[in-house]
């Protein structure tokens, strides 16, 4: 697949002021497949050329409600002609945030801007309430783009090392050696090694951050009892749970993966769906730790957070969520997946379509069930990358990145999904037979 001519060429100029053209190194494709994009509603996007897709990245999943959604929009503008930074607390941030504590059930909420933010205020808050510095993550987990946690969130295999004992990997160059010095990684879903790990060094771990199902792996959902376990170490051993919620936050439930796997973490991160594509995020928790949070204690804050028009986009988007929306999202997720799973039947390529409907994430692999990272690194991702590929020619959109899930919003129909799955299915043809 190639670009247009016009988004080729507005490449090429924003690569004269801009790194790559993008702003983020995620949305570089090569120079010949990268998009500029001009506008979006509701399921669809236009590139420059005027090509009209049917969108399943949803910005990475933020978009919930649909591009420009009406309720939203008019909430923001409204907030606008008030003045958008006092830096100073105001009432659809007050608002909000009793929404989120209503649907989530956490006790007590502070904002930030983005999942990064999040993340890394919800660890210093653990660091803080526990005294102790180290984390542990989950390989092919993602939490943002700091330093503490860019460690084998995709990493090379070979190259990982033995799995019952990675050899730790950064995301690239720039970030300190000192500070995998803070970081145990493992696989996700081992239940041995999760218990190993946490009664050899709990000593040290400040907290374990966990995505509740790998939004950053295709979806991989955790195995039966796996979040309960790490519920049940955390609590033996005086360890913070951070669920990040960022991408499962508002999207697979109402209250999120906590509502999901009933399973409650101490602190969780939330961000993406949260605003309808807004930036905002948040970190929400127990009363115990987030009440900790204050002068000379733990430190949080931010030029930006609770700015007007984030909060009141987040405002507005709880409302679309407390009314229902999300039946939308997972009655459209459902048929979508379904199609998916269909068509790889019908044309015989061994491969899952997994994860909630909300967020669903496919994998070519002969195994029947996958399980951590390095079952979706061991699967034939490069028919699967070719099939993206062709499924942007015929104007249908996920991301190129063959470990994000599908997003489907409350704004997609039942046509769209009917034109995705017969799209995939002759994008099978086409590079497998
Ligand atoms: N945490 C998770 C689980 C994510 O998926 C992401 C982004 O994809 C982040 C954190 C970082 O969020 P942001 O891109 O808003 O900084």
């Amino acid at each position: 697949m190639k670009s247009g001519q016009k988004s080729r060429e507005m490449l090429r100029r924003a690569q004269e002021a801009i790194p790559l053209g993008v702003n983020s190194n995620f949305r570089y494709w090569g120079d010949d497949k990268t998009l500029i994009l001009k506008r979006g509603q509701g399921a669809y996007i236009w590139d420059q050329d005027d090509k009209k897709y049917i969108d399943y990245r949803m910005g990475f999943g933020p978009t919930l409600l649909g591009h420009a959604y009406t309720p939203v929009i008019e909430r923001v503008k409204e907030a606008l002609d008030m003045g958008n930074a006092f830096a100073m607390t105001n009432e659809y941030e007050i608002s909000a945030a009793e929404k989120i504590k209503k649907l989530t059930g956490v006790d007590l909420v502070r904002y930030a801007n983005s999942g990064t933010e999040a993340t890394m205020h919800a660890i210093r808050i653990a660091r803080a309430y526990t005294g102790r510095d180290k984390i542990l993550k989950f390989e092919g987990c993602y939490h943002g783009f700091h330093d503490y946690t860019l460690w084998n969130c995709q990493p090379p295999i070979p190259g990982a090392g033995y799995r019952r004992s990675p050899v730790l990997v950064s995301q690239g160059s720039g970030i300190p050696h000192v500070m995998g010095q803070l970081v145990y990684s493992i696989p996700f879903n081992d239940e041995e090694l999760l218990e190993k790990k946490v009664k050899e060094k709990w000593g040290d771990i400040a907290c374990i951050i966990i995505e509740p199902l790998m939004g950053n792996t295709a979806s991989i959902m955790p195995k039966k009892g796996y979040l309960e376990l790490v519920r049940s170490l955390c609590d033996q051993y005086g360890i913070v749970m951070i669920m990040d919620e960022v991408k499962t936050g508002f999207r697979i439930a109402k209250g999120g993966a906590q509502e999901f796997f009933k399973v409650k973490g101490d602190l969780v991160t939330y961000a993406k769906a949260l605003g309808n594509g807004f930036p905002i995020a948040a970190i929400g928790g127990k009363k115990e730790i987030m009440g900790e949070i204050g002068w000379q204690k733990i430190p949080h804050g931010g030029t930006y957070c609770a700015n007007v028009v984030a909060v009141a986009a987040a405002d507005a988007t709880l409302d679309e969520i407390a009314r229902g929306a999300l039946e939308k999202v997972e009655a459209h997720g459902k048929i979508l997946a379904e199609g998916l799973r269909n068509a790889l039947k019908e044309r015989g390529v061994p491969g899952v379509v997994q994860g909630p409907p909300s967020m669903p994430g496919v994998v070519l692999t002969e195994k029947e069930e996958i399980f951590e990272y390095r079952d979706w690194a061991d699967s034939n991702r490069d028919a699967y990358g070719e099939i993206i590929l062709k499924l942007f020619e015929k104007g249908v959109m996920p991301d190129i990145d063959t470990r994000e899930p599908w997003f489907p919003s409350a704004s997609h129909t039942d046509s769209d999904a009917d034109v995705a799955i017969g799209a995939f299915e002759e994008a099978i043809k086409e590079v497998i037979g």
